[in-house]
């Protein structure tokens, strides 16, 4: 029998895909029944095989655990497996981390970035780069107005300003050396799967356990929210279509404040959990501010929608709902990657 590669089996690398966003792209890449996929992935605390099971028995999976910041290991990998496309979902992804140590976010986000694309460089120079990037990059909008691929890049958190420099080296490789690179710049995302750490699971596990549900200063801080499947929908259009050296806004034109979507989600919950007597919006709390928190992100998506014909299909209540009910019904998984990371959902970043 010929194995995969001989049959003609076409195999993408995927780097972060034990991780939130990644994990649903791995499974959209294996719908495809003439493809294997490598995960490249560290399992940082937000990494967790968990997130693979379902995928993990099929034989066009395979898994790595190793760092993309080792350049010999990429390049094995390359020379191994001859991906048609790598998709760079690996990185240090919470803001409030990047405030209390961003050592990290420089040792993955820029030079794990910049490792990955010199062995690109130098093995695979033709093959598609994808770079998964977040709407962050562009820094805080007042009350009008939407982040453009034109806009000017300001970040203001250590993470957003890891992300950007990263950006800039896979503009100036797909520039300079001719790389098939292209960026996505994602807006908040949500679904299952997701971290316990971030603002809407973090919202629903303290709710369902009568804990405070943390509201950063006002709470008027407004972020624009896409599902996670629109999010995937929108990266797979940007491998298929996207032309090299560009880059491509994917947002949800969702925009909510952090305490609408809170209530949001505690009316979800009254649904599916009825909390009894004390109603789980009560359990809202001002905690004191992020650090240099963006007031406003709203993402403008036309380029994605007119270049890649993409558009985001999710409904923004019926997705909520679905997560919130997808966390009520995986609190063993919730356990699991809670205590893998040793995390309590305490405040991070004060
Ligand atoms: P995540 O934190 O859930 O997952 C990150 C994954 O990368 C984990 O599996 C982790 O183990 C792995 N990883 C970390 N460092 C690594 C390293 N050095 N080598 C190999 N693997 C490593 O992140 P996510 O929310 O899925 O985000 C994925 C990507 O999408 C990130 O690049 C992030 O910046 C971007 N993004 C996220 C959002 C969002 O709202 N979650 C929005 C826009 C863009």
């Amino acid at each position: 029998m010929p194995g995969l590669r001989e049959a003609g089996v076409d195999c993408w690398l995927i780097t972060g895909g034990a991780g939130f966003i990644g994990c649903h792209f791995v499974r959209a890449a294996l719908r495809e029944p003439s493809r294997r996929v490598v995960v490249l992935d560290k399992l940082t605390y937000a990494g967790n095989k968990l997130n693979l099971s379902d995928v993990s028995g099929d034989s066009r999976f395979t898994f790595v655990e190793g760092d993309i910041a080792d350049g010999a290991l990429v390049e094995k990998l390359l020379a191994e497996h001859t991906p048609s496309a790598v998709v760079n979902f690996a990185a240090e992804s919470h803001v409030d981390r990047s405030i209390d140590g961003p050592r990290n976010f420089v040792a993955t986000n820029v030079v794990g970035t910049f490792e990955l694309l010199e062995a690109m460089r130098r093995r695979h120079p033709a093959v598609r780069f994808v770079h998964v990037s977040t709407d962050e990059v562009y820094g805080a909008l007042g009350d009008d107005g939407s982040f453009l691929e034109s806009t000017p890049y300001a970040p203001n958190s250590p993470y957003a300003a890891t992300k950007a420099a990263a950006d800039h080296l896979v503009r100036a490789y797909a520039r300079t050396y001719g790389l098939s690179a292209v960026i996505t710049n994602g807006s908040n995302t949500y679904g299952p799967y997701q971290f316990p750490e971030k603002l809407i699971p973090l919202t629903i596990l303290n709710a369902l356990d009568g804990r405070p549900l943390p509201i950063y200063g006002d709470g008027l801080y407004v972020r624009d929210w896409l599902h996670v499947e629109d999010h995937v929908a929108g990266i797979l259009a940007a491998l298929d279509r996207g032309k090299a050296g560009e880059r491509y806004n994917i947002g949800g034109g969702n925009e909510r404040t952090n305490l609408a979507l809170v209530d949001m989600i505690c009316g979800a919950l009254e649904s599916i959990v009825p909390s009894g007597k004390r109603p789980y919006r009560e359990l809202k709390t001002h905690v004191v501010d992020r650090s240099a928190h963006d007031r406003r992100y709203a993402v403008d998506s036309k380029k994605a929608r007119r270049e890649l014909g993409w558009a985001p299909s999710r409904e923004f209540a019926a997705g909520l709902a679905e997560t919130v009910r997808w966390y009520v019904e995986n609190r063993a998984w919730v356990d699991a990657v809670q205590a893998k990371a040793q995390y309590t959902r305490e405040r991070l970043g004060a």
